[in-house]
């Protein structure tokens, strides 16, 4: 299966992983739903504006300090390599940490956005985490003293961010996707495979320790494992028969 997806891959002109919480968690990052502290209505962004002085310093423990300090995986390692290998084009990411920017890729999309951009959610002026004034808590905007948002995607948002559309792009444009720890859970972003099935009949390998969303419904070739494993074994496979 590892030499089929291996030959797979190695016949593809455009192949883009797709990767989520299940990638970041062998990196320390637990998944919410197995975080006891961790407050899923931090999220909402309803409840965010209507608790904006109790959502904040959470926000900041669990999604600057916490997720601040992970390092990438040998996850995260592989599939920069395998970029520099051009075995794969792009990482279209529902993960939030910058830890494949943190491991090196270059071509990297994340649909749900980045806590190292904010926006006000007064003005919509956007700025880097450096541009803001972390001594005070909660944030403000440093323009219109407005409340800030991590520019990360939030249940409610009404708009996909741009970079949403640029994976979407992505998928559009891959012959393979290469889907890692992601459970096909989290909508609308964890359409991107199924989408990427319907329009184009991407071929689909996904790297999962258990059967997901998607396994029976667009997979071709499921590896049953967990995500750096899996993408020890295909890297391997890659490399052993280059020609
Ligand atoms: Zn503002």
């Amino acid at each position: 299966m590892i030499e089929q997806a291996a030959d797979m891959i190695r016949s593809s002109k455009y192949t883009v992983a797709f990767t989520g919480a299940g990638l970041s968690r062998e990196s320390g990052l637990p998944l919410f739903g197995e975080w006891p502290e961790f407050d899923i209505r931090v999220l909402d962004i309803n409840f965010f504006k209507n608790n904006y002085d109790w959502a904040w310093p959470r926000i900041k423990d669990w999604f600057y300090d916490f997720y601040g300090q992970a390092e990438p995986n040998e996850g995260h390692r592989i599939l920069k390599q395998m970029e520099d290998n051009r075995w794969i084009r792009s990482v279209v990411t529902l993960n939030f940490d910058d830890l494949h920017q943190k491991a090196g890729s270059t071509n990297t999309i994340g649909i749900c956005g980045s806590p190292q951009r904010l926006v006000c959610l007064d003005c919509h002026e956007k700025f880097e985490a450096d541009q803001i004034n972390w001594e005070q808590m909660p944030p403000r905007c440093p323009v219109c003293g407005g409340m800030l948002k991590p520019d990360i995607l939030f249940y409610g948002d009404e708009v996909p961010d741009p970079e949403y559309k640029l994976g979407l792009k992505e998928a559009n444009r891959a012959k393979v996707m290469l889907v890692v720890g992601v459970s096909g859970e989290m909508m609308p972003a964890g359409v991107i495979p199924m989408f990427a099935k319907k329009r184009r009949q991407t071929k689909i390998i996904e790297i999962n320790i258990q059967p997901t969303h998607y396994t029976n419904a667009v997979t071709d070739i499921f590896i049953q494992k967990p995500a750096s494993e899996g993408l020890n074994d295909l890297f391997l496979a890659l490399k052993n028969n280059k020609s």
